[in-house]
């Protein structure tokens, strides 16, 4: 898979930022807690949902100890629209729990006892460290695991391995707000089908194969010199959610690759 130079990633990293000068989370919150509860509810729901439900929700409840004095039967009906809305309310009573006995009510800013909590993974820790902590950190979810791969970013069969390759190339003054970047972006222009080539502001530096190149310089689409094989082809086709040839995925998948979530 073709890899960004090192120059380019910085290129590409000084476009987004001046595309949008300072990106933040599209989740509402009110504090710390109020975040860490709308970003476990947030797993496999969109943002706009969760919003939704967190309007009122947040009103009410924005401490641990609110939220147990809520209960978890008010809670549930509170974010029943949201998928898997039982596990998630089951969670965020228990992890309260955990804050206000561990913790005194307050949300750790450390991974370890992040991810001791139900509900929060590597993803969830991430984000509250970057968005409540200012920590330099990247959550990969679905959008930067597949520009990471598609654009020759920070190519990774699974979410750690392109989080640990972005980590190694994004330059130092764009660490911290690189998961804002690249998750807007992957949201709203490179999105996984019939990405906004025409509109991207990193178009030139880009080197997804099947990117709209009509208004692109020659030079900066030099592609890789190998040619690809069939199974480069299916892992390509997965990492960036394009369906690989049919010929290939018959000789060439010869075993699953990761997946985002
Ligand atoms: S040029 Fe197209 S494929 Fe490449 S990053 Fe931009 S939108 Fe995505």
């Amino acid at each position: 898979m073709a890899r960004m130079s090192k120059e380019n990633v910085g290129r590409f990293f000084a476009a987004l930022a001046a595309e949008r000068p300072d990106p933040t989370t599209e989740l509402d919150y009110i504090n710390p807690y109020t975040l860490l509860v709308a970003v476990v509810l947030s797993a496999q729901a969109t943002d706009v949902s969760v919003n939704k439900a967190t309007a009122e929700l947040f009103k009410a409840v924005d401490t641990p100890a609110k939220m147990i004095a809520y209960g978890e039967p008010k809670l549930r009906d509170a974010i029943k629209t949201i998928g898997l809305y039982r596990t998630k309310a089951a969670n965020v009573i228990r992890l309260s729990e955990i804050l206000a006995q561990k913790h005194g009510g307050a949300v750790p800013a450390n991974r370890e006892a992040l991810e001791e909590l139900p509900g929060v993974g590597r993803k969830t820790a991430n984000v509250v460290l970057n968005v409540a902590f200012g920590q330099p950190t990247i959550a990969v979810d679905t959008h930067i695991f597949r520009l990471a791969n598609r654009t020759g970013l920070a190519p990774g069969k699974d979410p750690r391995a392109v989080e640990e390759a972005l980590e190694a190339v994004v330059p130092e003054q764009y660490l911290r707000h690189a998961h804002h970047w690249l998750i807007l972006h992957g949201r709203y222009v490179c999105t996984a089908r019939n990405p906004k080539c025409a509109a991207c502001v990193v178009r030139d530096l880009c080197l997804y194969e099947a990117k709209t190149t009509a208004d692109v310089p020659a030079a900066a689409n030099a592609s890789p010199a190998r040619r690809p094989s069939n199974k480069d082809r299916v892992s390509s086709a997965r990492a960036t959610g394009r369906r690989a040839p049919r010929r290939a995925r018959r000789r060439g998948a010869t075993s699953r690759g990761g997946t985002a979530r």
